[in-house]
């Protein structure tokens, strides 16, 4: 039987992979669904090739602009103010690939898997920010989520060789971004365009501005520790520059186990589509003698504040989450707009956090309360 996939957020990074995976595996798979909130240029190439059933474009100009030209017997356009949720828990879809970015993506995280059909999960923010509330809908309707990020597809694979009770420790691995080496004096002299070359992922811009500031690891904390129910203290960061070691797993006995491949996200997409198959492919192939060498170093957390934040919002627990990846985005967005300057990311973050109170154990409109609080207050310190 062929899978029926829907991938939100198609015009992306791992949108792009995403549809690559499946054009290679055409008698296994079938897109149903798509999703992109502006490229429609894009999106419509995408409907030529893959010939989905329904559509969605969530920016409400770029929806009407594309509306205006788009004729099909085939595929349905959806209305923006619905389409991502309609998709995320449309009746003929056996799995929802999530890869909006931002907390954007929450909803339909949740409908998905309250609709107990398999999330497999690129969009972190979700699990980061509601990650109480998606387990529980996931224990709940018996849906699977599997993730995508590289790091917790790796603990995924590893966590096969013993049982929860035997592990001792995740081992959440980081390149440490393009600025690893760089002197904390030297962070005022970085510009939107040092931030945006990573030394060994290509991503989409938002990322890539998290893995500089090392954000990215700090949300990748609380992502595994929702994804792997576990606590906060049994997850330490490694750094490992060459990105070949995706992460890994340490048991009770000291073994530990780790997840090899070249940093290709193509290979954890077609996992989390296909498990638990693995599919022949080439996606991450690796010659270890060539590569020779793998180093690993501790995080420094006096340059990476936003690391060390990770582990205090975690105890935190609630809604600080929410404000603190909210808070991120505004920052983040600002920066790329060259409105604000590198240093002034981590800044943004903190000042917010600190005037927040957090709420415990908190309802999805608690959540979606506290994101907009941060980025009005985020936008308010800015100014
Ligand atoms: P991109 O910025 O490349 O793509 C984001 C996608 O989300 C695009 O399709 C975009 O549409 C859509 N989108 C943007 N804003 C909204 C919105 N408000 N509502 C709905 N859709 C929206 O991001 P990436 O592909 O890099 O990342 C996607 C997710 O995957 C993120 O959560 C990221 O953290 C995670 N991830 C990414 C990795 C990577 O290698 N790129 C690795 C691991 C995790 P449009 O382009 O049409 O505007
Ligand atoms: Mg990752």
């Amino acid at each position: 039987m062929k899978k029926r996939l829907v991938i939100l957020g198609s015009s992306g990074s791992i949108g792009i992979s995403a549809l690559d995976v499946v054009a290679k595996n055409p008698e296994r798979i079938d897109i149903i669904g798509l999703s992109v909130h502006s490229n429609i240029d894009l999106l419509r190439q995408q409907i030529e090739k893959f010939e989905p059933e329904y559509v969605a474009v969530s920016d409400p100009d770029s929806c009407r602009r594309f509306k205006d030209s788009f004729h099909s017997d085939k595929t349905v356009l959806l209305n923006p103010d619905i389409g991502i949720e309609y998709l995320a828990e449309l009746e003929q879809a056996d799995i929802v690939l999530n890869a909006v970015v931002g907390a954007a993506g929450l909803k339909a995280s949740l409908k998905t898997v309250r609709a107990g059909k398999r999330l497999a999960l690129a969009n972190k923010e979700s699990m980061v920010i509601g990650g109480e509330l998606i387990n529980k809908a996931a224990a709940d309707s018996g849906a699977e989520i599997i993730p995508v990020d590289s790091e917790h597809s790796a603990i995924w694979q590893a966590l096969f060789s013993g049982k929860k009770k035997e592990v001792r420790k995740i081992l959440l691995t980081g390149s440490g971004g393009p600025f690893r080496e760089l002197p904390l004096e030297e962070f005022d002299k970085i510009t939107r365009a040092r931030a945006l070359n990573h030394p060994t992922w290509n991503m989409g811009p938002k990322i890539t501005v998290d893995s500089a500031t090392m954000m990215n690891k700090g949300l990748e904390i609380l992502e595994a520790m929702h994804l792997f129910r576990v606590p906060v203290d049994k997850i330490e960061v490694v750094i490992h520059p060459q990105s070949i070691i995706h992460s890994m797993v340490e048991f009770i006995d000291s073994s530990i186990i780790a997840q090899l491949s070249s940093p290709d996200m193509r290979l954890p997409i077609a996992y989390a589509l296909f498990f638990p198959e693995r599919i022949a492919g080439d996606y991450g192939y690796i010659d270890l003698t060539e590569i020779g060498e793998l180093n690993f170093y501790k995080p420094d957390f006096e340059k990476f504040v936003l690391l060390k934040m990770a582990f205090q919002i975690a105890e935190t627990g609630g809604t600080a989450a929410a404000v603190y990846n909210a808070a991120n985005e505004i920052a983040v967005e600002a920066f790329l707009k060259e409105t604000i300057d590198f240093r002034s990311i981590p800044d943004i973050i903190i000042n917010t956090v600190e005037k927040h109170n957090s709420v415990e154990g908190p309802s999805l409109e608690e959540i979606l309360a506290a994101d907009r609080w941060a980025r009005i207050t985020a936008r308010e310190i800015m100014r």
